[in-house]
């Protein structure tokens, strides 16, 4: 299987494509093979305030779309570093995680307790992104001090 390949928007403030092009390549091996294309964008205004990025995969197209928010780009490379580990390692784990939401969505009809049971997946499954991606950021950070 031939490697993901990225496609950077025009829309990436210029100031920082490259820090964004030398992160995502660094990282690439966090994206299964099965994603042709990863496509970074930048979204001038997020879906609510405090969003830093936001992945979204969709499988049958074999493809996922990171959009960087201005939080992003008001960060310094440290950040944005560990901001592109965090959003790839929603890409492998999104089908799960999909899949999941849609059994839960089919099966349960008590709205409520959908609910609850969406929160708590979304709850955990942000925790585990997060612990992994703090884990290869450290990781990354004693091998870049050891090169
Ligand atoms: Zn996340």
């Amino acid at each position: 299987m031939a490697k993901p390949s990225f496609i950077f928007d025009e829309s990436i403030p210029h100031d920082i494509l490259a820090s964004v092009k030398r992160i995502c390549r660094r990282f690439l091996w966090i994206v299964p093979a099965w994603v042709e294309v990863v496509y970074v964008k930048f979204e001038m205004q997020p879906d609510h305030s405090g969003q830093i990025a936001t992945t979204t995969t969709t499988r049958a197209y074999r493809n996922s779309v990171v959009r960087v928010c201005p939080l992003f780009v008001a960060d310094n490379e440290e950040g944005r570093r560990a901001h592109i580990v965090h959003e790839f390692l929603h890409i492998p784990t999104a089908p799960t995680v999909d899949c999941a939401n849609r059994i839960i969505r089919d099966v349960i009809k008590d709205d409520s307790f959908k609910k609850h049971a969406l929160d708590t997946i979304a709850e955990l499954y942000e925790g585990a992104v997060c612990d992994l991606a703090r884990s290869i950021v450290e990781f990354d950070e004693r091998m870049r001090g050891s090169e």
